[in-house]
């Protein structure tokens, strides 16, 4: 008679994940723990999800302009969930990167895309250096090494980097030549965020803070506010910040103030977006700006407005500072902006989050319809760009607000339920291997 081999497989261990110890992935892992106790999900499931499938730490030399000038680097790239197609997710040049930093956001980015229904599992990458101190050549340096030291992870089968905090589409073209180089022929479809004139997708510049402002209209309406008559405070000034205040603006939105690294700019009347757009491009910072009151950047969350849109960097909305924001709905277009903590008292006091694994996924979006056209080798135009991007985002706010009423919970649990539901399918159905 056989062994019989119906017994269930209780892990012995937890997986925790040890190696990625840092806050950051301490919050992601909260999150998901809470959302799957809730949900009932399968333990050795929830132990897979727990953890990325592979992570890769790099330490590399990097020489300055100062040619006697040579440090070394730390450099990272995680790959959450390879179940479901590639990975996908960006890079970003950060001071504080690190490992479980980056392992927390490729958990993310594994969430956001099965939100929105993209064929990718997450990942992320970065560089622990500041982009700011760099000259353009270092920067070039910097990207093509770093590059080189992941070149076996990446490709448009297997993981395809975009750009994030302090990268941009200057560095994923860098990226995509080195790339092409290393294998002898020109590969657009390696990396997404690239310039159109090199297999860039039309509109993915502007993707991820037009995404966010798609949403405003259906959040507005959950708070019975006109979004017509909204004042928006946007903290970050960057690729997402921008294209929020110019999409918020362009819908009839009145927004007050941006901030950046330098400061907070504020006029109670609204800003004139497209001259403050003129001024950091020529200045590079806020700071100087003359139409407008100068603040600290960290006042801009306590102003008085109806719209709040963290767009820079994480852990800025926390338990010391939560009870003194004003707001009404809180659109997260940075990733991981608020804690746990912060979340749990804002939304005591019937503050409308709308989470980042939603509201920026508008990001990855078009960078999947970028990778689909790079593959194809088929552009489309920019109206379809959009109307595609419309479609995309505001139906997933309707799939989570749907769940959230159904389910009585808040729009984060509830994203969190449609991302983790589908993927933990596909991974039952997929078994294991052998
Ligand atoms: P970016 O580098 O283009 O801009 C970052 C902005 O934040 C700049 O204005 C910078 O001055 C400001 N900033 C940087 N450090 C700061 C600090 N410590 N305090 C206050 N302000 C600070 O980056 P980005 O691409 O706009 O990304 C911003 C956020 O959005 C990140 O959390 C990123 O992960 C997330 N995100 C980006 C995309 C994308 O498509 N670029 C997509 C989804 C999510």
């Amino acid at each position: 008679m056989g062994v019989r081999m119906t017994k269930t497989l209780t892990p012995v261990v937890k997986a925790v994940g040890h190696e990625f110890d840092s806050p950051m992935y301490h919050e992601a892992v909260g999150q998901f723990d809470r959302v799957a106790r809730l949900m009932g999900l399968d333990d050795n499931v929830a132990d897979r999800l727990r953890v990325p499938q592979k992570s890769t730490t790099v330490s590399f030399p990097f020489r300055h302009d100062n040619y006697s000038e040579v440090e070394t680097l730390f450099g990272y790239r995680v790959q959450h969930l390879t179940t479901m197609g590639p990975t996908k997710g960006g890079i970003r040049f950060a001071p504080d990167v690190d490992l479980g930093e980056v392992a927390a956001l490729a958990m993310l980015m594994t969430w956001k895309c099965s939100i929105v229904g993209l064929p990718f599992g997450g990942a992320k990458g970065g560089v622990r250096l500041d982009p700011m101190q760099l000259s353009r050549a270092e920067l070039q340096r910097v990207t093509r090494r770093f590059t080189m030291e992941i070149i076996h992870l990446i490709g448009p089968d297997t993981d395809i980097p975009a750009p994030d905090l302090g990268t941009n589409e200057q560095v994923m073209a860098w990226m995509m030549d080195t790339y092409s180089q290393h294998v002898g022929h020109s590969v657009p479809a390696v990396v997404t965020g690239k310039p159109p004139s090199l297999g860039g997708s039309v509109a993915r510049r502007e993707a991820t803070g037009r995404g966010i402002m798609f949403l405003l209209p259906q959040a507005a309406a959950i708070r019975e506010l006109d979004p017509k008559d909204a004042t928006v405070a946007i903290h970050g000034f960057g690729n997402v910040g921008r294209y929020a205040a110019i999409a918020g603006n362009q819908m009839g939105a009145r927004v007050v103030a941006v901030s950046d690294i330098s400061g907070a700019v504020y006029n109670p009347d609204g800003l004139k977006i497209e001259t403050l757009t003129n001024w950091v491009d020529e200045n590079r910072f806020l700071e100087g700006y003359p139409d407008a009151d100068h603040l600290d950047g960290d006042e801009l969350f306590f102003l008085p407005v109806d719209v709040l849109v963290p767009a820079a960097v994480q852990n800025v909305i926390r338990a010391d500072n939560a009870d003194n924001i004003q707001a009404k709905i809180i659109l997260e277009g940075a990733n991981a902006p608020t804690t746990i903590e912060a979340d749990d008292m804002l939304r005591a006091r019937e503050v409308l989050m709308v989470p980042d694994i939603l509201a920026n996924a508008g990001g990855v979006t078009v960078s999947y319809f970028e990778w689909v056209q790079d593959v194809q080798k088929y552009f489309w135009t920019e109206n379809e760009v959009v109307a595609r991007l419309r479609e995309i985002m505001t139906r997933a706010f309707s799939d989570v607000h749907n769940i959230a009423l159904s389910e009585n919970v808040d729009l984060r649990t509830a994203a969190l339920i449609k991302g983790i539901r589908k993927v933990a399918d596909a991974k039952l159905v997929r078994g294991i291997f052998p």
